[in-house]
């Protein structure tokens, strides 16, 4: 058996489809264009290309796209100085803060400021917490792509198996709350797991396996589940080749369904970025 390769760019297109006639009318019943502000702290070629890509979808949606570029000297205060006033510029939709950050400032003391309707990126506690409640409003962009490429593959959730490994805010925790709430059966791994040697075993129960850690090929091919669908979120630079934490080729012959690096996940999280910039705009009418 081989899989079926996930793809995120068909499905990103016809996400983009739908925002853009929503965006359309919501512009003209509103008489205001949604706006989304972007904020970096000095410079990083990789974030410069992340900032690309979001600046072209955003004029192709018809969103407007503010740059607010920061000294890298910047202060954690100073920092959090500004986002107060783009949280009460009234021509700002959304706020998205561009990471890495340099080292003075840590990045997980900055969501708790950016107010809950404006942050796009789904990292304010108030917007995690309502994802606890199986009401999500605005979520992690990463895991909301993982939850898209699953429900394009039609796999019904409940009650099957379910091993993320990774447990960061951005992934692995949200994505496993997405999926408790499908009614999966969810086990999350991570360091410690590895550490003990339990990955192997945990992760050949996987009926469906989310695997967001950053090591290239962590994930042995011969561990996949004969039939079990495959979400590769790890994106790693080894050579000048860019791949995945699963041993693709020997889990595509295994797996149902399995997304390819670079491909992936990576092509959906600008589209899930402007989603939730959309939502974020009806939030604020209402
Ligand atoms: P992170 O670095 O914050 O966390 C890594 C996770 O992996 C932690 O939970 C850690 O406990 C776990 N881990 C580390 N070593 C392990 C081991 N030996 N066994 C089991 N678990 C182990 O990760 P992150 O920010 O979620 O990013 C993970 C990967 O996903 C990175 O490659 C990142 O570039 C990629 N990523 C891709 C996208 C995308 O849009 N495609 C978005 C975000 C992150």
């Amino acid at each position: 058996m081989s899989a079926k390769l996930l793809e995120g760019k068909p499905i990103a297109e016809k996400i983009k489809q739908n925002l853009k006639q929503e965006i359309a009318s919501l512009k003209s019943k509103f008489n205001t264009t949604p706006t989304l502000a972007t904020v970096q702290v000095g410079e990083n070629p990789q974030a410069a290309i992340y900032l690309k890509s979001q600046k072209k979808v955003a004029q192709e949606l018809g969103i407007e796209f503010q740059e607010h570029p920061l000294a890298a000297t910047l202060t954690e205060e100073a920092l959090i100085d500004y986002i107060e006033k783009l949280n009460h510029d009234k021509n700002v939709t959304g706020i998205l803060l561009q990471l890495p950050l340099p080292a003075q400032i840590n990045a997980k003391d900055i969501p708790i400021h950016i107010n809950p309707l404006k942050d796009v990126e789904g990292m304010h506690p108030e917007n995690v917490g309502q994802a606890i409640f199986g009401k999500m409003r605005i979520g992690s962009c990463t895991a909301l792509s993982v939850m898209e490429l699953i429900k394009s593959t039609g796999v019904d959730l409940y009650g099957k198996e379910a091993v993320i490994v990774g447990h960061s805010e951005i992934v692995g925790k949200p994505v496993s709350l997405l999926l408790l709430d499908k009614f999966a059966t969810v086990t999350t791994c991570h360091i410690a797991t590895g550490q003990r040697g339990y990955l192997p075993t945990h992760v050949k129960r996987a009926e469906i396996l989310v695997v967001a850690v950053g090591k290239p090929g962590i994930i042995q091919g011969e561990w996949v589940q004969e039939g079990a669908i495959v979400i590769d979120v790890g994106i790693n630079r080894v050579g000048d080749k860019i791949v995945g934490d699963v041993e693709f080729e020997k889990a595509f012959e295994r797996a149902s369904f399995i997304t390819p690096v670079p491909g992936g996940v990576g092509p959906l999280t600008v589209t899930m970025l402007m989603k939730n910039l959309v939502e974020a705009f009806k939030l604020q009418q209402k």
